[in-house]
């Protein structure tokens, strides 16, 4: 790792045990509410399984606790992706621009940075108080309560703290969000990060009698025939670089909006493509390039261990995790992994 990168994270996980203080305030934020105070929570763009799932999770435990002026969004485009379809909790879900302006409370769950929030990064400021749930070692640091843990897998370990510490009964629709969250920042309990903590946390979880078979398949093992066309397409213009990122290799894949269109599918349908990606035995970086506008691209990094990534996506302007990150890149597919394959070598893993 990166002499950088290595001190960053020590750093915040120095401050998360310095913030573990953050627990009572962040109670008292919530015990502090009248019933008609209006509480914001917002996830990021492009929401995943974690952002989702903790930030849904979280708003039935205010529900439950009474919360009634209670409201979750996102920024860019109001679309729930199709495996989330089913989710508890949608119905807390606004537009953003039906998004209190002036929110009493605002919970933040799974932002990295606050240009992850978008146009809702303003309600930081408007709100009369902020909570951040997080756990990227590369949160940049905003919000007035924050509860940022690097060390969890998910921030619905974070969240699952939280309303423990609040007296939430952990129910079976809560569960069930908290679950999708976890499962998918561990790839479904694969990852590094599954410590017998985090199974441990299934275990509370799936003991409320959720279904983890019926729930994995309809979020990660289902999508259209012309997706999986798509998926094929785009795998197979796939090329492989042995000598990239000081020889420990990389491969990787562009999507454009043509592929989208050819195949009638929506943006979020390439998030799970990294998947197949990242299982090419012989290199240890694999990167997928989506494009979100015309020179304009949303991109996936991930390690097996050689490369910190989240060095990477940092010098790019992006950010994550040590062994997925993402940034966004400018130019054609060719420009931007161009840029990645020159800070690839620059954060080897030593
Ligand atoms: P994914 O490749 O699944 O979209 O993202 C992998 C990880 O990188 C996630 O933890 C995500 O939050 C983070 N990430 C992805 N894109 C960006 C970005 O543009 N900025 C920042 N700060 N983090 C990102
Ligand atoms: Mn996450």
């Amino acid at each position: 790792m990166t002499d950088t990168v290595s001190r960053a994270i020590a750093a915040a996980v120095a401050e998360f045990e310095a913030e573990n203080d953050n627990w009572a305030p962040a109670v008292a934020a919530v015990e502090e509410l009248a019933p008609d105070d209006r509480v914001l929570l917002i996830c990021h763009v492009n929401p995943d399984g974690d952002a989702l799932g903790s930030m849904l999770g979280f708003g039935l435990g205010l529900r439950q606790l009474g919360v009634r002026n209670l409201q979750a969004t996102f920024p860019g485009e109001f679309e729930v992706p199709a495996p989330f379809a089913a989710m508890p909790g949608l119905d807390l879900l606004v537009p953003a621009h039906e998004a209190h302006a002036d929110p009493d409370l605002v919970v933040v769950f799974d932002v990295a940075a606050e240009s992850r929030m978008g146009a809702l990064a303003d309600r930081l400021e408007r709100a009369t108080t902020s909570v951040v749930l997080d756990h990227h070692a590369t949160n940049t640091g905003f919000g007035d309560v924050r509860l940022v843990n690097p060390r969890a897998a998910a921030t619905s370990v974070v969240v699952e703290e939280l309303l423990d510490q609040l007296d939430v009964e952990l129910d079976a629709d809560i569960a069930e969000c908290l679950y999708i969250a976890l499962a998918t920042d561990t790839g479904s309990f694969r990852f590094d990060m599954t410590t017998p903590q985090v199974h441990e946390m299934a275990a509370r979880l799936i003991e409320t009698g959720i279904r983890p078979g019926e729930i994995s398949r309809r979020i990660f093992d289902s999508r259209p025939f012309e997706a999986m066309k798509l998926f094929a397409d785009v795998l197979s213009r796939a090329e492989m670089e042995p000598e990239a990122a000081g020889g420990h290799g990389m491969v990787w894949t562009y999507a454009t909006l043509e592929d989208l269109d050819r195949h009638a599918q929506r943006p979020y349908v390439l998030d799970a493509l990294i998947d197949p990606v990242r299982c090419v035995a012989e290199v240890d970086v694999s990167v997928v390039i989506k494009q979100v506008a015309p020179t304009e691209w949303a991109v996936s990094l991930r390690s097996k261990g050689a490369v910190d990534v989240s060095a990477v996506a940092i010098a790019l302007h992006g950010g994550g995790h040590r062994l997925a990150a993402g940034f966004t890149g400018y130019g054609t597919p060719a420009e931007v992994i161009a840029t990645v394959r020159q800070e690839l070598s620059k954060h080897l893993v030593s």
